[in-house]
């Protein structure tokens, strides 16, 4: 990612923008092209996770559905953010949009690649966080396994804070905490799936962790 002290933040910030667009970048190659086939069997993932559930063209909950027990204080949550009461909760760790893998932070290679940080719309507000967990509700009693439909797609998600910083940062990079706030939103919701990045920094010996997140810039902000 980077060659050399020189210009060492230009450098992280424009590799990050490659693999951040890389797959417009391919789709923006000459169709049927050499290129563009060798490049698209390069990233290609497809068939290689199991879909639990298609929920709408281009998102699939990925997985297994497990039983997921209600406790009161997301039984609150449920009310408050998703006006949901009853029913039945299953939660799972993967989901697949427009062929991005969001991890939950349960999953064990979300620890890996940190896949479980996103950028939502929560009230038509931008927002930050790290996704908890997924959860089907629907409006049945079922003990076992079940794709009772109707059914709602949602997730929790640990809502973390822009903090200001006097480094001068590109627009796609906030400089982030995480807070003790959780949200509950539609997967719809989800925009993003963002990097996030800990640097750590040594004052007086102690070691001090700031913590960045960077999202992929749309098109039209670029131009
Ligand atoms: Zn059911």
């Amino acid at each position: 990612m980077v060659h050399g002290t020189r210009h060492a933040a230009l450098q992280i910030c424009s590799s990050t923008l490659i693999f951040l667009k890389l797959s417009s970048f391919v789709s923006d190659l000459p169709a049927e092209s050499t290129v563009k086939n060798y490049c698209q069997k390069l990233c290609d993932v497809k068939k290689q996770y199991k879909v639990a559930e298609l929920i709408s063209p281009g998102l699939e909950a990925v997985g297994i559905f497990t039983n997921f027990i209600v406790t009161q204080h997301i039984q609150e949550a449920l009310l408050s953010h998703a006006n949901i009461r009853g029913g039945r909760c299953q939660s799972f760790l993967r989901l697949m949009k427009q062929g991005v893998m969001f991890f939950a932070d349960g999953y064990e290679r979300a620890k890996m690649f940190d896949s479980s940080f996103v950028s939502f719309l929560r009230n038509n507000n931008p927002c930050l966080g790290k996704i908890e967990y997924f959860l089907r509700w629907s409006n049945c009693n079922c003990r076992k396994r079940c794709l009772c439909l109707p059914a709602r797609h949602l997730c929790r998600i640990r809502l973390y804070e822009r903090i200001p910083t006097t480094a001068v940062l590109p627009s796609y990079v906030s400089k982030v905490r995480a807070t003790n706030n959780y949200v509950v939103i539609p997967v719809s919701s989800l925009t993003n799936l963002c990097f996030y990045v800990e640097v750590k920094e040594i004052v007086q010996e102690a070691e001090i962790v700031h913590t960045y997140a960077m999202e992929p810039v749309n098109d039209l902000e670029k131009e």
